[in-house]
């Protein structure tokens, strides 16, 4: 690679098209400030400060306002105008786009923990543990059910994606469990194949 060759960016060697800015704190960056992987070549994402030895500095926004309100002071600046403009163009920055991508995977982690732990505590006879739920169309799994008095009745919306599952019974047989749930309850049923003849075992608000 010739830049590597002449120990300058990419975007050094043409020209400079293009500002570069570091992609976690938003310093603009030129060749002496961009890092480096660490066989050397050049990471054009990052400040040296930020990616450092292929780790990156910052896991958590607030410290890097920190540091910035701290050390960007100068007699244009007060440390609160500094905090203010950070807290701006942070979030649009790459690092920190990825970063609470990652936040909400979490979140929704734990949401189907909380479902399936709460799914477990009914304790239904016959329904194996549940330990997967995953995303399904409400226009699959909406079940018609026959009431006593002969009428049917759906309790799902089809446009609406739910979490649930499948799953066999202990007891073996014919007839399925189906689990259904969302922020706002907790459905479940047994069926046979394809969701013939549905029954509902338990349908609970949360
Ligand atoms: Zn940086």
């Amino acid at each position: 690679m010739l830049s590597e060759f002449f120990d300058v960016s990419i975007n050094t060697l043409l020209g400079s098209p293009q500002q570069l800015i570091c992609q976690c704190c938003g310093m603009p960056l030129d060749d002496s400030t961009i890092s480096k992987e660490l066989n050397g070549t050049f990471n054009e994402e990052y400040c040296k400060w930020c990616y450092t030895d292929g780790e990156y500095t910052y896991d958590n926004m607030d410290d890097l306002i920190d540091f910035c309100a701290e050390h960007m002071t100068n007699k244009d600046y007060s440390s609160e105008q500094v905090r203010a403009h950070m807290k701006d163009i942070l979030p649009k920055l790459n690092y920190w786009k990825r970063y609470a991508a990652i936040g909400s995977e979490k979140k929704f982690d734990e949401f189907k923990m909380q479902l399936m732990a709460e799914l477990n505590a009914l304790h239904i006879e016959g329904m194996p543990k549940v330990e997967k739920l995953n995303a399904l169309a409400g226009s699959f799994i909406n079940l018609e059910y026959q009431l006593p008095n002969g009428k049917t009745v759906k309790f799902l919306d089809d446009r609406v994606t739910y979490l649930g599952n499948q799953l066999e019974c202990e007891f073996g047989g014919n007839r399925c469990f189906g689990i259904v749930a969302n922020m706002d309850f907790l459905l479940v049923c047994t069926y046979e194949v394809n969701g013939a003849n549905p029954e509902l075992v338990i349908y609970k608000k949360r």
